[in-house]
């Protein structure tokens, strides 16, 4: 087995077109990306030293729409994970049923070891080097991993110079006064919570609180915790980079945050008056998270991370897939032998970017929605793609993740259709 992430995305496909089959043309469009792009962007540093950082942006494939995917900041960064990512977002954006195809770019580099000015240069360098290949109508970046609202502000900023004109409908996930939406910062968890609530009596899980795991204490997990424990379940575990901290009694997600914030340390907390209490609480290594005995594990930080060494280990009855490509196919395999159902990535964390497309289309327009707007149209979308997730899975008798990929497999086979196939020339002939 190959350690390259987009074969292991690729069999996914595989999997999902021995249940459903497209048009030739269509499968096979859809093996490898229409164009990708590397680049250097030098940074001048705090020191006066010059760096040069490699960055790329990948357009997947764009048949049902400009292509649209974040922006990853991280040391592993490399053409293959963003080509996979790129690719998942592919079939993210035809599960939801919006006009996007997938795109992605990502900068190798650990921003932890830059200051703000010198991740600010590098933001600017980056847009700077891949504006003539993206565009409002093209190719739609967004944040990802260790970016944010800022970021993206930079980035608007920078192209909008280039062009010599606003153009706010280049990126999403922009703070809201440069034309940012209402209800973008906590749309993936958001979403998330959605789909968990939508999907939880048919996966087994019933009507009551569940107890739930997060791996991932970031822009993603943090607001699935923080929704879910509004909602009334127990989140009993959350972990970042440096391990992850247990309480059987549950976490308050708000307050643990708090303190991360303060402290540079997650630990369990609650808020009495305005002080946050540190309560007590249980130290594990983020293996050990992944391992609890829960209702719900939610990976919300890197891919890989169930793979074959440990999916035997889960005791999860259920797992949200928050994180993109969290787990792989060899796991996937193990899972389904244990009865644990994966609620994919390509549905679960598809709120981000259906909240960017609302992003997108009100910066179009020029008119902006109120909050609740948004939360009910993300709900509307979000409920509307898992139920069609799971009908698929009573008719087809398979995995979630088979199942997402036939709702996207159906939408993208469409637009090929409408765009004509050999099939159609040769009718005509
Ligand atoms: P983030 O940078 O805000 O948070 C990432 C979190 O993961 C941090 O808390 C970090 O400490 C933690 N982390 C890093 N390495 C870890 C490890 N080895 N073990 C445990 N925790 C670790 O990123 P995010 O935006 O929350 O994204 C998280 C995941 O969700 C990624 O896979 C991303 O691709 C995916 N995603 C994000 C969005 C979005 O809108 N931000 C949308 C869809 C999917």
């Amino acid at each position: 087995m190959s350690n390259s992430i987009f074969e292991a995305a690729t069999a996914q496909l595989d999997k999902a077109l021995k249940h459903y089959q497209i048009d030739a043309e269509a499968a096979l469009r859809l093996r490898t990306p229409k164009s990708a792009l590397q680049v250097s962007v030098p940074v001048r540093m705090d020191d006066g030293s010059l760096r040069v950082f490699q960055g790329y942006r990948v357009r997947y494939n764009d048949l049902l729409g400009p292509t649209k995917g974040g922006i990853r900041f991280h040391p592993g960064v490399t053409i293959d994970e963003v080509t996979s990512l790129a690719f998942w977002m592919t079939f993210k954006c035809a599960v939801v049923g919006i006009p996007y195809g997938g795109g992605k770019g990502g900068v190798t580099v650990n921003p932890k070891e830059l200051s703000l000015l010198e991740i600010e240069r590098l933001s600017r360098g980056y847009m700077s080097a891949i504006a003539d290949f993206i565009g409002p109508s093209r190719d739609i970046p967004a944040p990802d991993v260790y970016t944010n609202s800022m970021i993206m502000g930079w980035m608007v900023d920078e192209y909008s110079n280039i062009k010599r004109e606003f153009v706010p409908s280049i990126i999403t996930g922009k703070p809201i006064a440069l034309g940012g939406s209402q209800g973008r910062e906590d749309a993936t968890g958001r979403g998330g919570f959605y789909v968990l609530e939508a999907a939880k009596e048919r996966l087994g899980l019933g009507s009551k609180p569940l107890t739930i795991a997060v791996q991932g204490f970031g822009n993603v997990g943090y607001f699935f915790a923080y929704l879910a424990a509004k909602a009334g379940h127990k989140v009993v575990a959350v972990s970042d980079s440096k391990g992850a901290i247990y309480s059987k009694e549950g976490l308050d997600p708000e307050s643990c945050r708090r303190v991360k914030q303060e402290q540079k340390e997650l630990k369990a907390a609650y808020c009495t008056g305005s002080v946050c209490e540190i309560v007590e609480h249980d130290k594990l290594t983020n293996e050990e998270l992944l391992e609890l005995e829960v209702d719900v594990l939610v990976p919300a930080a890197l891919e890989n991370v169930i793979n074959k060494d440990n999916a035997d280990k889960i005791k999860a009855k259920v797992i949200v897939e928050l994180a993109n490509g969290p787990t792989t196919p060899e796991a996937d395999e193990i899972l389904a032998k244990k009865g644990i159902p994966v609620v994919p990535d390509i549905l679960a964390n598809a709120g981000g970017v259906t909240v960017s497309y609302f992003e997108w289309v009100q910066n179009r327009n020029g008119y902006y929605w109120r909050e609740s707007k948004v939360h009910e149209r993300l709900k509307e979308i979000m409920d509307r793609a898992t139920l069609e997730v799971l009908d698929l899975r009573d008719q087809y008798e398979t995995d979630l993740r088979t199942c997402a990929y036939i709702s996207a497999l159906k939408r993208i086979d469409q637009a090929v259709q409408a765009k004509g196939t050999l099939r159609y020339f040769a009718a005509r002939r």
